[in-house]
């Protein structure tokens, strides 16, 4: 099972990854993790990622290409994985294809996860204050969505007309978009046989 996740910050998606990613049995990626690990340990890739992290913006692609290309040869990435995160550019979703178009083992679907501007606001402030992420603050925090709806929005499009995505309504309990998205997997799987 190879899917990426699509959505703004605070949609839900690293809670749905991990969930995912333990019942398929495939590596969860989140790049965001990632990099605060990094700078956490005064990385030069930490160092590099942080002032455009701190900002709201997106770190350059040719660094995130890169670090996401060398986890995705690790071997627990051989079952498959769940990219959260990644990518958040088309060139990004161009590097991706690439690479596993050279491997010949191609993307099963994209979710991408619906969720109106006041429910996520009120998420992300909620989090702010439990996690204390420098990138939370409310500035920082409508400058990221900006950057989602630029960057990262025309994704939608992208992988809809590759026939991957699978829109995901992002509101409501855990289980239940969770089993809105198996719900969802399974129909993408039955409209392609
Ligand atoms: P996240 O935890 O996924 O919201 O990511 C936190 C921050 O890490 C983002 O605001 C970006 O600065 C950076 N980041 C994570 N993933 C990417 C990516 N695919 N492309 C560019 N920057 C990223």
């Amino acid at each position: 099972m190879r899917i990426v996740l699509l959505g703004p910050p605070g949609a839900g998606k690293g809670t749905q990854a991990a969930e995912l990613a333990a019942r398929f049995g495939v590596a969860d990626i989140s790049t965001g993790e990632i990099f605060r690990a990094h700078v956490a340990e005064g990385t030069p890739l930490g160092r590099a990622a942080r002032e455009y992290m701190d900002r709201g913006d997106l770190v350059p692609d040719r660094v995130v290409i890169a670090m996401v290309m060398a986890r995705l040869a690790e071997p627990d990435c051989e079952t498959g994985f769940v990219l959260d995160g990644f990518p958040r550019t088309v060139a990004q979703a161009e590097a991706l294809d690439q690479r596993l178009a050279a491997l010949g083992t191609p993307l099963d679907a994209a979710l991408a996860f619906e969720i109106t501007e006041g429910e996520l606001l009120q998420r992300l402030v909620g989090r702010a204050a439990q996690l204390h992420r420098s990138d939370d603050g409310e500035q920082t925090i409508r400058h990221r969505l900006e950057v989602f709806a630029i960057k990262t929005r025309p994704l939608v499009d992208y992988y809809r007309q590759r026939g991957l995505l699978v829109p995901v309504d992002a509101i409501g309990g855990v289980d239940e978009v969770t089993g809105r998205i198996l719900d969802g997997l399974a129909t993408l799987g039955a409209s392609r046989s």
